[in-house]
């Protein structure tokens, strides 16, 4: 399976941060949306890097001031991305070796959307479901009408 159904099933959509925004700013937007990850892009929209909850976790518990420290101090930089065209299997190789659970989906070198690892167990799910679904048909052959 390629990154690409994954994406086109779940939707392109990917919520950003500035890298001058605030922690503060991160929490909310983690929050509201819903979601786990934040693709940080500069002013121009090139992507800088990622900020996700784990990071902000550590800044919590470091007692960082979330109003006074911006997001680009403790974003992480060397940000590991998939294009559409990319196999699963690579995706989960590089989240389980890597330990991160999003990976960015980039498109001729700009962010297109992201994948996470929540996105990928239920895709895994649907997969193995649907083949069970054929082989129990196979198995019991045509049923006779
Ligand atoms: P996560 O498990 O995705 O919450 O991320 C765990 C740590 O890895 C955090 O410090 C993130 O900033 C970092 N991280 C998450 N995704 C990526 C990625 N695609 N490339 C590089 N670092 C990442």
């Amino acid at each position: 399976m390629k990154v690409r159904e994954i994406m086109d099933s779940k939707g392109w959509r990917v919520v950003t941060i500035g890298a001058q925004a605030t922690l503060r700013e991160a929490l909310c937007t983690l929050v509201e949306n819903k979601v786990g990850a934040l693709p940080v892009q500069d002013g121009f929209g090139a992507v800088q890097g990622i900020i996700t909850e784990r990071d902000l976790m550590r800044e919590v518990y470091k007692k960082s001031p979330l109003e006074q420290t911006r997001v680009d101090r403790v974003m992480t930089r060397n940000l590991i991305t998939a294009t559409p065209e990319d196999d699963i299997e690579y995706v989960m190789k590089e989240m389980t070796e890597r330990r991160f659970r999003h990976m960015p989906v980039m498109v001729d070198g700009a962010l297109a959307g992201i994948i996470s690892i929540g996105d990928i167990v239920k895709a895994q799910l649907n997969h193995a479901k649907t083949q069970i679904t054929h082989l129990i048909d196979y198995v019991a052959g045509p049923v006779a009408g």
